[in-house]
């Protein structure tokens, strides 16, 4: 293997034959042939065949096939075939609805997946980290997951959290110099980077030379078990009661297995019968519901910006009370504008600086030199505060960044942190080496020893103080975000590390305007109505973030705003206490967020809170939902969240808790859809039981009834499309189960109906014979429980959500008609599907009764139901 730690970085370079504007597309091309792509092991996913076969591993599935082997060995051939039919065409539904989960999620997958910035054709450009090759130059900027083993060529503080592969949560300060030993540990190994780590502060260059399998991380990920996907606690809870119900029912069934033989059946059609009952009560699709309603509707929430990357963040979506969010990019525009700044003891306009006086062009070129941004016609890169800088001394100055760059070269520099809220360069400036350091002006000015102006350097005062804190509260009220800027002499730049920003010469300030979204207000409202509360935590100035906060309606008469240095002083428990009232925390640190977190959860609530950058990782974790920034976010960010927002935009995260309070909807009723069904078909056979009647249903009936009700309409109950006010109510309370009493009690109801229509109509056959009346019967319960989806598609009646908002339920239910319909209607069916040949009358009692529970029950929701 090569030790490319022992030797030098363009030996390197040489080595694996990149050169300084990085490979070619065309060498690229050739080495993803011969090597492979940057990926962990193979992704195997199962073939579609093979989930088709698994269909055939269920209990219930196991048992209809027995059931089908028995009817042939006893010559009834017919019924041998529709069971089979039947089982066949289930797997068919269930395999397809596997695989177009499947497919969502995994289209869901790939658009969360991690990117690098790399070096190709001499032009930096962002790629799929799965693209990235052996040579590839990739660049590695604070809060970047490092995808690929490589050798550092360039360090600015780069300080990087090897944790995954070492243990060690301390970040390892990396270098470029060669370590000139054998056998060297992977966390001594300073000048490498590895696959699975992430930077946590500076900036760095490395050459990959390893990628994939042959990673440090890729040798032991092969031990790794890759993580299955785990079933949301939703999911789980369903299986949990699916299969006590299912234990239930087929006591149920035995009993009424034992109850047949009694009266004199056959064994045979005894167990026939009891099978086709067992497997039409037990609901077996509750669970590929829930995968199917949370693939469809994440599906719709990445449309709408909003990318799922954990599936049980769906679930909690619907029930958040509390929504943490940062200001900047998110609430406001991020779109930047210097409007005026505070040089020569006065408050100037943008425009207002002269050229011609060597200090305020200083301070214009200090605005280009302290800043990484660059910007052409064409494109704008970097931090849009400092965007913002570059415009200002460009469009404004007519200067040029490129060339006051090249004027004044860069020797050093300690990069921007949140924590620090502070920036430096050394540059060098008329042969001398100048620091030069922007910031917030609360951590600057107790940094400032003097102060420049026009007439020269002078001595920083009390009354200088005093004045510039009163501008920067006037700039700040405007809800104005403002920069300070100071710089020194500096003698050693190499050594120039955060320790040396301090006996600065103070020079001035610069204002700028970051008007909020225009939709955040809205949002804001939609987000109260719903019993949502909403706090802004900004690393910004308290009254900055308050002017912003109440424009957009976040900060109400009698809330309180909060410094992070003030929550330092408090307890957990006395944050606990006023949290409620805190609308807006200002110049916080990552490490309050968690603190914030605590503090409204222990109160109760189920807390969603955005992040950005790399230290917010555990704050996102800690959230019951972390959303990350999708456009100014981190990798590791992204990494630590459960949803990532495409658009960076306070109003998607509405957006996507009203989908997420649909999409519960929507399952719960697809689930009460199914389960009051079945209770119909138990309640109906267990009355003929018991009151010593014909069988009301054959075991064809059952098992047709169970095919058409419990795919299709089952589903299109689980499309039904977002209602409008599932924002008007208050967040769902988690420790409610979705299967309580009001729950049950409702399906009962629901059910019992149905089987009273059921009954009736069997009653009414039973005066022409048996056979007419079972017919009658399964017809009843067929088209009642296909007409019953119009009631479970909403609490409210039809006639309020939108006779025809929801096309998927019509059409299922139309074609659950018509095959009904065939199966009464054609001789050679009804022989298969043991029905008698109904007289118009009889099938206009079928279909009055069949109608009977969803007009009783629309009429009750038309009547109570607001
Ligand atoms: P939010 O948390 O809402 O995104 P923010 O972007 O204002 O807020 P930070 O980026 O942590 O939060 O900025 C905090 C403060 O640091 C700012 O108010 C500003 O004074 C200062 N600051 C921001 N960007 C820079 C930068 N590039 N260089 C120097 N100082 C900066």
């Amino acid at each position: 293997m090569d030790k490319f730690y022992k030797i030098s970085s363009d030996e390197v370079m040489e080595k694996l034959s990149v050169t300084q504007d990085g490979l070619t597309d065309t060498e690229v091309k050739k080495r993803q042939e011969q090597y492979g792509f940057n990926e962990l092991g193979e992704q195997h996913r199962k073939s579609t065949f093979k989930v088709f076969m698994e269909q055939f591993k269920d209990f219930l599935v196991i048992i209809l096939i027995v059931a089908a082997l028995l009817s042939a060995f006893l010559g009834k051939f017919e019924s041998t075939i529709v069971i089979l039919v039947v089982v066949m065409i289930n797997a068919i539904l269930g395999t397809v609805q596997h695989v177009k989960a499947e497919q969502s999620l995994n289209s869901l997958k790939n658009l969360s997946s991690p990117t690098a910035k790399v070096l190709r054709n001499g032009e930096k450009v962002e790629i799929p980290s799965k693209e990235i090759v052996v040579g590839d130059i990739l660049y590695l900027d604070a809060g970047d997951y490092i995808s690929a083993d490589g050798r550092i060529i360039e360090s600015h503080s780069l300080q990087v959290n090897e944790s995954s592969l070492t243990g060690e949560s301390i970040s390892v300060l990396k270098s470029i110099e060669p370590i000139n030993e054998d056998d060297v540990s992977i966390g001594d190994k300073k000048n490498m980077a590895f696959s699975g780590s992430f930077v946590t502060y500076g900036r760095g260059v490395l050459v990959v030379t390893d990628i994939g399998q042959k990673t440090e991380i890729g040798k032991i990920a092969n031990l790794m078990e890759s993580a299955k996907e785990k079933k949301t606690p939703l999911q789980a809870n369903l299986d949990n009661f699916g299969k006590k119900l299912a234990i239930a029912i087929i006591i149920i069934a035995l009993i009424i297995f034992v109850i047949d033989i009694i009266r004199g059946r056959t064994l045979i059609d005894s167990f026939m019968f009891a099978v086709a009952l067992a497997v039409a009560a037990i609901p077996e699709a509750l669970s590929s519901i829930v995968t199917i309603v949370l693939a469809f509707g994440t599906q719709k929430m990445a449309k709408e910006n909003a990318i799922i990357r954990k599936l049980h963040a769906v679930e909690s979506l619907g029930s958040i009370s509390v929504i943490c969010s940062d200001k900047t990019g998110t609430l406001t525009q991020n779109k930047m504008t210097v409007q005026q700044v505070f040089l020569d003891n006065k408050v100037k306009d943008q425009d207002q600086l002269e050229l011609n006086n060597p200090f305020q062009k200083y301070f214009l070129e200090m605005q280009l030199l302290c800043n990484d941004a660059t910007t052409t016609n064409e494109k704008e890169i970097g931090d849009p505060t400092e965007i913002a800088l570059v415009n200002y001394a460009e469009d404004s100055y007519n200067m040029d960044e490129a060339e006051i760059r090249k004027k004044y070269p860069r020797l050093k520099e300690v990069p921007f942190d949140s924590d620090r809220k502070l920036m430096s360069t050394v540059n060098k400036v008329d042969g001398k080496s100048k620091l030069h350091t922007k910031g917030a002006l609360d951590v600057l000015l107790d940094r400032v020893v003097k102060m420049e102006t026009s007439e020269g350097i002078i001595d920083f005062t009390n009354e200088h103080r005093k004045q510039i804190e009163e501008v920067n509260h006037s700039f700040s009220e405007n809800g104005l975000r403002v920069l300070a800027f100071a710089y020194k002499e500096v003698s050693e730049a190499s050594q120039i590390s955060t320790e040396d920003e301090h006996d600065l010469i103070f020079i001035g300030l610069t204002a700028m305007m970051d008007p909020p979204r225009e939709e955040s207000k809205g949002a804001v409202e939609r987000c109260i109505a719903a019993g949502i509360k909403p706090v802004m935590i900004t690393g910004d100035h308290k009254i900055t973030a308050s002017a912003i906060a109440k424009q957009i309606g976040i900060f109400k008469e009698g809330d309180k705003a909060v410094e992070g240095y003030e929550l330092e002083k408090i307890s957990d428990e006395e944050l606990k206490n006023m949290v409620e009232d805190i609308s807006v925390y200002a110049r916080v640190s990552p490490e309050h967020k968690i603190r914030i977190v605590r503090a409204w959860q222990e109160k109760g609530n189920i807390v969603a809170m955005t992040g950005d950058g790399v230290n917010d990782g555990p704050a996102l974790k800690q959230a019951d939902i972390g959303i990350a920034m999708g456009i100014t976010g981190t990798e590791v960010a992204k990494d630590a969240s459960s949803m990532v927002l495409t658009d960076d935009n306070f109003s998607t995260i509405v957006k996507a808790v009203a989908n997420g309070r649909s999409i519960y909807a929507n399952i719960k009723n697809s689930i009460r859809f199914l389960l009051a069904g079945n209770t119909a078909g138990i309640l109906s056979v267990l009355y003929a039981t018991i009151g010593a009647l014909p069988v009301p249903f054959a075991p064809v009936h059952l098992l047709f009834i169970n095919l058409l009700t419990d795919s299709l309409p089952a589903i299109a109950i689980g499309l039904e499309p977002h209602n409008k006010h599932v924002m008007e109510e208050k967040p769902r309370d988690v420790t409610t189960p979705l299967l309580n009493k009001v729950f049950a009690s409702r399906l009962v109801v629901e059910g019992s109906l149905i089987a009273v229509a059921t009954m009736i109509a069997f009653h009414i056959g039973l005066t022409t014979d048996a056979l007419t009346a079972s017919t009658m019967a399964f017809a009843t319960l067929c088209l009642a429980r296909l007409f019953h989806g119009f009631n479970a598609r909403s609490r409210q009646s039809i006639f309020k959500v939108g006779l025809f908002s929801n096309l998927y339920l019509i059409a299922a239910v139309i074609i659950g008609v018509v095959l009904l319909q065939l199966v009464l209607l054609v001789e050679p069916l009804q022989g298969v599907f043991e029905v008698a040949s109904l007289t118009a009358e009889q099938f206009g009692y079928v279909y009055g009764l069949a109608l009977m529970p969803l007009v009783l029950i629309q009429l009750y929701k038309l009547i109570f139901v607001k």
